[in-house]
């Protein structure tokens, strides 16, 4: 039976996901940045907590840890890199390692560059990538603990993944992403179009999170910097693609 997801919005821009088996009745939240809209969301669907999964030890995806803990006995899953830095952590998690959440068992990727020790969740029967802040929908994280070439081969191996995965990750970028994308490349009609109906979904006050990897393929600059359009709209033809995957990062911390 597949998990049921629900996002949570939490502080400014933040999402939390609950995943859900109904099953086992087991449920777990992705990065709680905070305890007190996790917890009601849990009382909104009658779930109660048994799990919590950090992708990384930034305070707006841990900050809720403590809480949630007391509250309901919920064991942390988070990096096994960041423990001196997570507190509390039950289950300490590297790449190739498998969490299951109900019936449900995710795949557990090494994915450094916005943070070293920073992790995915793949839940390959599901269809979900819990990305963290390393890919956005249409960016990716910040360089704050790692190397371009670190994020180029972290990104390499999410958009490895299915097309039909749905992307959720760890904040509202989106809208402000879309018009970055557009300035690198602005005659891409798949962005654009993603671009028109990230607007109408904002317009509307609703999320543009899950988004999907054959979408993100096709539109997101940064796992695209290996497309020789895009490396001549950045000058790089012919030169290899972290060139243009650092020209891009670079672009978007100036933008
Ligand atoms: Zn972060």
């Amino acid at each position: 039976m597949a998990l049921e997801i629900r996002l949570v919005p939490l502080l400014s821009d933040n999402y939390g996901y609950l995943l859900h088996d109904a099953g086992t009745g087991e449920t777990a939240i992705v990065d709680p940045s905070e305890a007190a809209p996790v917890l009601a969301a849990l009382d909104a669907e009658g779930w109660k907590l048994s799990h919590i999964l950090n992708t990384h030890h930034h305070p707006d995806h841990i900050g809720g840890n403590a809480e949630l803990k007391a509250a309901t006995g919920a064991r942390i899953a988070a990096p096994k890199a960041d423990l001196h830095r997570i507190p509390d952590v039950d289950v300490p998690l590297a790449e190739g390692d498998r969490y299951r959440v109900g019936g449900s068992e995710a795949r557990i990727f090494a994915v450094p560059g916005h943070t070293s020790g920073h992790i995915a969740f793949w839940f390959e029967a599901d269809q979900a990538l819990f990305s963290g802040d390393t890919l956005f929908s249409l960016g990716c994280g910040r360089l704050f603990e790692g190397t371009p070439e670190e994020m180029w081969r972290s990104l390499g191996k999410l958009r490895a993944l299915p097309d039909a995965t749905r992307v959720y990750c760890g904040h509202e970028y989106t809208q402000s992403n879309a018009r970055f994308a557009l300035t690198i490349e602005p005659g891409n009609a798949a962005l654009e179009a993603r671009a028109a109906e990230i607007a109408a979904l904002r317009a509307a006050g609703k999320p543009t999170i899950p988004t999907n990897l054959g979408v993100e393929k096709a539109t997101n600059p940064f796992l695209r910097a290996d497309v020789p359009a895009v490396q001549a709209a950045l000058g790089l033809a012919d030169r290899p693609a972290i060139e243009t995957f650092a020209a891009i990062r670079r672009g978007k911390d100036n933008f």
